[in-house]
């Protein structure tokens, strides 16, 4: 019989509990009557006593209970982690027999295959793992084993936000798990256009790979024109459009210096010189692009995750909702407007309701003709909405 602690969802929340949703809140459980241990798991029970499934406890998140098993007669155990993995990394593969091989491609995609709080990105002979779960520090191990055996990986490295690290009640963490790390930067080719990137300091796993279609689907939208890629990180957006859409110029504007000093090695190694790169805030500086009368052809806006929390859901959207006023008021008539959004909490219908007021207020209407989300390796669980965290809308501004 099996000795995992109990813990009883509290029957006043019980109505609105989807029991399939790999997050189970602090307030919504009855706090437990006997200490669990952080990392310990737990049986998540109705409150009439009926077994819901089986979780990782952790007293130090506002997630006290992240779900894993909904099989009552199978464990959490060494066997169900490998399976989990083999699913995720075989849906990638069919789908690159089928369609395209991508030598850089995320391979675990959190929720999404199951593995709350894993991430895995191969970026051709390495592999990058982020966690962001202290659920998922037992399993690292087992993880990093597993990748060894059946992709042989030049070097398997690790990293833990320190912010994640913070909210999880766990440590910040860059750390090599297995072989050895690249000598320099890693190269890879995407859409036919090349990139480089630093494996240890870059953003996340260190490049963005769920725009990797909709940098390409963005590129077709560019006319001649002019172009201006808000947010631009290594510059995947811009140096795309440049490749497949001819932009006449480019001006890419990110806060990151380190970002922006390698964008511009991106743009020379693809001879691309018609980008220009601004350090600056992106919300002022627009504004101030605004009052300057330029004008662009297209724009992109494809800012960091803005709501975290379901609390931060307001002011996300008034941040969106500025943003996306600026672009408007810089686009020539029917120009090209492609908006992102990678909060979680923000759903696809909230972006639209932004763009309305948008439209409303610069009295310009706004057709959204593409409406994506992250690419084939992000799958979403229709269980948990928040994993549907990528909109990205391209939208004609009249
Ligand atoms: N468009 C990129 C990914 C963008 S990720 C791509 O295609 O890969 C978000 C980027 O926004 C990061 O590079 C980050 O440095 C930048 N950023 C964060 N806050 C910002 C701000 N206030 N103003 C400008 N850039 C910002």
């Amino acid at each position: 019989m099996n000795a995992a602690p109990q813990i009883f969802f509290d029957s006043k929340k019980a109505r609105d509990f989807n029991g399939f949703h790999p997050w189970v809140r602090d307030h919504a459980l009855i706090e437990p009557a006997a200490p669990i241990a952080s990392g310990e798991v737990v049986e998540l029970m109705s409150p009439g006593g009926g077994w819901i499934g089986r979780g990782i406890y952790n007293p130090s998140s506002r997630i006290r209970v992240r779900l894993y098993q909904w099989n009552r007669a199978q464990q959490l155990d060494v066997q169900w982690c490998e399976a989990q993995l083999a699913r995720a990394v075989q849906l990638r593969e069919t789908w690159m027999q089928r369609h395209q091989r991508h030598e850089a491609v995320r391979l675990v995609n959190s929720e999404g295959d199951g593995l709350s709080g894993l991430i895995v990105d191969r970026f051709g002979e390495y592999l990058v793992l982020q966690v962001t779960a202290l659920a998922i520090l037992p399993w690292l191990e087992t993880i990093a084993d597993w990748f060894q055996t059946r992709l042989s990986p030049r070097g398997i490295f690790v990293r833990i936000e320190g912010k994640t690290a913070h909210q999880e009640g766990m440590e910040a963490r860059d750390e090599l798990l297995r072989g050895t790390l690249p000598t320099g930067p890693i190269e890879l080719t995407e859409n036919g256009v090349k990139l480089q990137f630093d494996l240890v300091s870059g953003q996340k796993t260190g490049y963005y790979l769920d725009q990797r279609e909709n940098r390409r689907r963005a590129a077709n939208w560019t006319s001649g024109g002019p172009m201006l890629d808000v947010c631009s990180y290594l510059g995947g957006f811009a140096l795309a459009a440049c490749h497949l859409g001819r932009p006449s110029t480019v001006l890419a504007v990110d806060s990151s210096a380190r970002a922006l000093e390698q964008a511009k090695v991106n743009a020379t190694l693809n001879d691309f010189s018609q980008i220009e790169y601004v350090q600056a805030d992106c919300f002022d500086y627009l504004e101030e692009l605004v009052a300057s009368g330029r004008k662009f052809q297209t724009v992109v806006l494809d800012p960091p995750r803005m709501a975290s929390s379901r609390g931060q859901l307001g002011s996300a959207l008034r941040a969106y909702h500025r943003l996306n006023l600026s672009a408007v008021n810089l686009l020539e008539p029917d120009g090209t407007l492609i908006t992102c959004s990678c909060s979680g909490r923000v759903m696809r219908s909230d972006m639209l309701g932004m763009l309305a007021s948008v439209s409303k207020r610069t009295r310009r209407s706004i057709q959204v003709v593409e409406s994506l989300g992250a690419d084939f390796d992000h799958p979403i669980d229709v269980n948990c909405p928040e994993s549907e965290y990528l909109k990205c809308l391209v939208c004609r501004v009249a």
